[in-house]
């Protein structure tokens, strides 16, 4: 398929759309968009000529050689602008689909959040079945794909209902280091050897900027506290201690529903640690194998084995912990439908409470991207069977879908999917996908994340990534959420939900 493509447009409008649309079917293109209504010169192998009309959308499909295709559509009005775009995406999707002769799973929805469509529906009264029936009317998504949407949103739904989604809040920390920097990161997570000297006026930081959010948001209901990263437990037992006496001493940590610890990587657990863990109100560790194949753990840079993670899955069971994830990664290179199969009977063996299947993502910034050549013998495999391989063996495990979002150049494109026990699932997480809470963050690159009129509209104070920045310039990071938050809090007051309670 082509891999340089013009994208001409008659008018500037919905070109993101239309651009991750034809990256969707052709994932490595080179896509050069420009305005107007012929083909630009260049050395092109294909192009798209998209032409808005007052009434109409019409899309030419232009290959260097070969007959030329069209389709085109009607617009209803431009004063609405998803519907438009809708209708045109719609457009765009149906030529795509004639010239390669595929579809697509989630059809032409680009957006990382697909399930969010699916509650809006859920909320505006749709049954299940009738939201899954109209995802697949609107967007071409497959039936398997808007059932399991419709599922999702379900779930969550019911779990949202437990929280304070609208007064309360919940609570981001950032821990930004690991033992090694995996191939595929793209978490700008830093080498702990490397940046051993910046740990404690790092933690230092983190404690006046926990400090800050606790004075800041006073007695508001904190429904979870998520300590991620990097992987937080690449620090000492006794700065883990710490940090959690930290936390517990500035927020009602004992009373949140959910506090979660990213324990990552299998390599930075010790009983230790694990006791420290215990001994907080710590409710919920994840345990990251990615993959039981010690080759290709060799090969992304994870200097850990199979056997370390079963016997510190193990040790954290006997420590008591009673609600542990686990995240794999589908897509790895080198692996295929046999690899995947060896991980799940592995995993299925060690039982855990949650498991979250992410497929890889080649983002631009990670080494795997960056290194591309140096990897190309070795496939990249992603398909439906091997993600249908993965929803069984969570089914079989009484594992239930839960939360799901899509990354932009995932790989086969398709989806990473949490499934958990009834009871164990990850509140942060959907939380985290469905934009029903504002979320607190702390520490170098954390995002903190405003909600207003239930999701409708998002506000972000943002964190720089780099350490010594995040360092330096604390307090002008202090001060953009001290205006988010006075903000937030405002309208709180004057939206009329401090006079429900
Ligand atoms: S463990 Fe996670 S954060 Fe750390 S390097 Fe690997 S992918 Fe990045």
């Amino acid at each position: 398929m082509a891999s340089r493509i013009a994208m001409v447009l008659n008018r500037q409008t919905f070109e993101y759309d239309i651009h991750a649309l034809i990256r969707s079917f052709i994932p490595m293109a080179e896509i050069k968009i420009s305005c107007g209504e012929e083909m630009p010169e260049g050395d092109f192998d294909a192009g798209f000529v998209v032409t808005y009309e007052e009434t109409a959308v019409g899309v030419v499909y232009v290959p260097a050689q070969g007959e030329k295709q069209s389709l085109s559509g009607p617009i209803t009005g431009w004063n609405d602008r998803i519907r438009t775009k809708n209708e045109v995406k719609n457009v765009v999707y149906r030529l795509l689909c004639q010239i390669t002769g595929r579809t697509l799973p989630w059809g032409d929805l680009t957006g990382i959040r697909p399930t969010k469509i699916a509650m809006h529906m859920l909320e505006a009264g749709k049954s299940p079945e009738d939201t899954a029936a109209a995802m697949q009317e609107l967007y071409f998504t497959s039936r398997e794909k808007a059932q399991l949407a419709a599922e999702i949103a379900g779930r969550e739904r019911k779990l949202l209902g437990l929280l304070h989604t609208d007064e309360g809040y919940s609570l981001y920390v950032g821990i930004p280091f690991c033992p090694s920097i995996c191939l595929y990161c793209s978490f700008g997570s830093h080498r702990l050897d490397v940046y051993q000297k910046q740990v404690e006026p790092y933690l230092d930081t983190l404690f006046g900027e926990l400090g800050f959010i606790a004075g800041e948001m006073g007695d508001r209901p904190l429904d979870t506290i998520y300590i991620g990263g990097g992987t937080p437990t690449s620090l000492t037992a006794e700065q883990m201690d710490r940090l959690l006496a930290q936390i517990c001493r500035l927020f009602p940590a004992d009373k949140v529903r959910e506090f979660t610890v990213e324990a990552g990587r299998p390599d930075t657990i010790t009983r230790e640690k694990l006791e420290v863990l215990r001994k907080n109100p710590v409710s919920r560790i994840s345990i990251n194998p990615q993959t039981m194949n010690q080759e290709t753990l060799d090969l992304i840079g994870r200097k850990h084995t199979v056997e370390e993670t079963v016997s510190v899955f193990r040790m954290a069971r006997e420590a008591g912990f009673d609600n542990i994830n686990m995240d794999l990664i589908i897509g790895l290179p080198g692996e295929g439908k046999d690899e995947v199969a060896k991980t799940l009977a592995a995993v299925q063996e060690l039982s855990p409470d949650s498991l979250t299947i992410h497929s890889l993502a080649l983002k631009r910034a990670t080494r795997l991207n960056l290194f591309r050549d140096q990897y190309e013998p070795v496939s990249f495999e992603n398909s439906a069977a091997i993600m249908d391989m993965t929803e069984q063996c969570a089914r079989q495990m009484g594992l239930k879908p839960y939360y799901l979002y899509r990354q932009k150049n995932m790989a086969g494109n398709f989806e990473n999917v949490g499934y958990a026990r009834e009871g164990k699932e990850g509140l942060y997480n959907i939380l985290i996908m469905e934009e029903k809470q504002s979320i607190m963050a702390a520490g170098s690159g954390a995002s903190t994340k405003f909600v207003f009129e239930n999701g409708e509209r998002i506000e972000r104070a943002e964190n720089v990534k780099d350490l010594r920045s995040y360092i330096d310039r604390i307090d002008e990071m202090l001060m953009r959420k001290k205006i988010g938050i006075d903000t937030y809090l405002r309208r709180n007051k004057d939206g009329g939900l401090e006079k429900e309670g």
